[in-house]
């Protein structure tokens, strides 16, 4: 999905709040429980060991980026892969495009894939005419539905069971108050289908691994081995952060991620694919085609504070636990990655003015850098965005006229203590009224009555 920007996100939260009173509820029953596993997986290790551990060798990766990413395509070629390199999305598409031209791909499967969702894969597949199935179960709903994924980890997290049971109901006849298992079964019947009959198996890579060439994926439902071997041709698409230098880093690596994203000790599935079919193999593809896709993450690793958040393995969370992505789920945010991760990548990859306001979004609790498995200093580079909004003039004139009058207040102190013993006497709502700049702020909240007193004179009084 492309970023359609300007950003809408404070229209679009509030009219989702509007629209879909239902999403707040689901959303946070869904995190809830995911933010509970994830607490009890990592009780079950010494996990400020290892999100050290995982900072530590994802950022390494990141300052030796060139090195690994020449390392892992002499593996893949090594390995029978062919390795691509696309600058932008538009390249990523031209290559995919070229594959089903060469090898006359009618039908494709996807295993989910955040990258796919950010070049837009789907619909220029379409665009050709290649029939495209999603395969996760999450991604299959989103796609029956025509929606799009609001979570990186759950895509469908936003729908109740009520929800999915109607829309099973519709697809394919189960009953509406048919449990979870029926509906998963109806899903996996329709699948198996489309397995067999495609010609090509589109993957992401949670980890490329530069030491053997080999990408790695996580998974629950046995979906992506089936993508990545049962058509004849397979493509993976690759960020270029996904690097890690050796199998040791990814055998920790995958524990974190699944520690962090669904409280599993790992998950169920791990595939490590390197390369087509030998001769002496029955399963697998002819040809495993790998796209190196920058599409702005060289832009992102150049920004002195922001490349820290390269280390992301999309583990999903920041988004469980931040106090605004479970308001609304992740549609609100406009782009492919929603939620306090969205936020500090979207301002990098697509430019501040682009990605303006998301890194106003948030409360800067700091609950999502307790949370990240490999550290990532989110609050921090939350307020680095908002620091070059300013510097380029991208707040509102309101804002910044504000904080001038503000500061020429409070450099003159007789000023300050006349404006301050006016707004103390008046409510809340009062002083949002006189200083436009707090309108917004004051809307929701109360506050007590202020004292008749200033600090100062309390202070010079003694405070009781
Ligand atoms: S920023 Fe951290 S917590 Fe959020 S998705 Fe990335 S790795 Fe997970």
């Amino acid at each position: 999905m492309s970023f359609s920007g300007p950003n809408k996100y404070p229209t679009a939260s509030a009219q989702a709040l509007k629209d879909k009173p239902g999403v707040r509820e689901t959303v946070i029953s869904a995190t809830n429980i995911a933010n509970k596993k994830r607490s009890a997986a990592y009780q079950q290790i010494d996990s400020d060991m290892w999100r050290n551990w995982g900072r530590d060798v994802k950022s390494h990766v990141l300052t030796n980026l060139d090195r690994y990413l020449e390392q892992a395509e002499e593996q893949l070629l090594a390995n029978g892969a062919k390795v691509h390199w696309a600058e932008t999305a538009h390249d990523a598409l031209g290559l995919l495009e070229k594959i089903v031209s060469d090898h006359g791909i009618g039908s494709a499967v996807k295993a989910k894939s955040m990258l796919s969702e950010e070049l837009g894969v789907n619909e220029h597949l379409e665009e050709l005419g290649v029939h495209v199935r999603e395969t996760d179960l999450g991604e299959y709903i989103i796609q029956l539905l025509g929606d799009r994924p609001s979570h990186i980890v759950g895509p469908a997290m936003h729908l109740s069971l009520e929800d999915c049971q109607r829309l099973f109901h519709e697809k394919f006849g189960t009953p509406l108050d048919g449990r979870p298992e029926i509906l998963a079964a109806a899903a996996r019947e329709a699948l198996r289908e489309e397995f067999l009959a495609a010609d090509l198996g589109i993957s992401g890579c949670n980890f490329l691994i530069a030491e053997t060439g080999t990408v790695a994926l996580i998974e629950n439902e046995g979906n992506i081995r089936l993508s990545t071997s049962l058509p004849r041709i397979h493509v993976a698409l690759v960020g270029i952060e996904k690097i890690v230098p050796c199998l040791e880093d990814v055998s920790g690596l995958i524990q974190l991620t699944s520690r962090a994203a669904t409280g599993q000790p790992i998950g169920n599935f791990i595939s490590l694919i390197q390369g087509p079919k030998r001769d002496d193999e029955i399963d697998g593809p002819e040809e495993v085609h790998v796209i190196l896709v920058d599409n702005g993450r060289t832009r992102l690793l150049a920004d002195d504070k922001a490349w820290e958040a390269l280390r992301c393995v999309r583990c999903g969370a920041c988004l469980n636990i931040c106090p605004v992505y479970r308001q609304t789920g992740g549609h609100p945010y406009g782009w492919t990655y929603s939620g306090p991760i969205g936020a500090i990548i979207a301002p990098g990859m697509l430019g501040i003015k682009e990605a303006m306001p998301l890194p106003y979004a948030s409360s800067l609790c700091g609950a999502c850098v307790d949370v990240c498995p490999v550290r990532i200093p989110i609050t921090e580079l939350l307020l680095h965005w908002r620091e070059r909004a300013v510097e380029e003039g991208l707040t509102p004139g309101i804002e910044s006229a504000g904080i001038k009058a503000y500061t020429k207040a409070a450099e003159r102190p007789g000023i300050f203590r006349a404006a301050a013993a006016v707004l103390r006497h008046l409510p809340l709502n009062a002083v949002g009224r006189a200083l436009p700049i707090l309108r917004g702020w004051v809307k929701e909240r109360s506050a007590p009555a202020s004292s008749s007193k200033s600090f100062m004179r309390q202070w010079k009084d003694g405070i009781k």
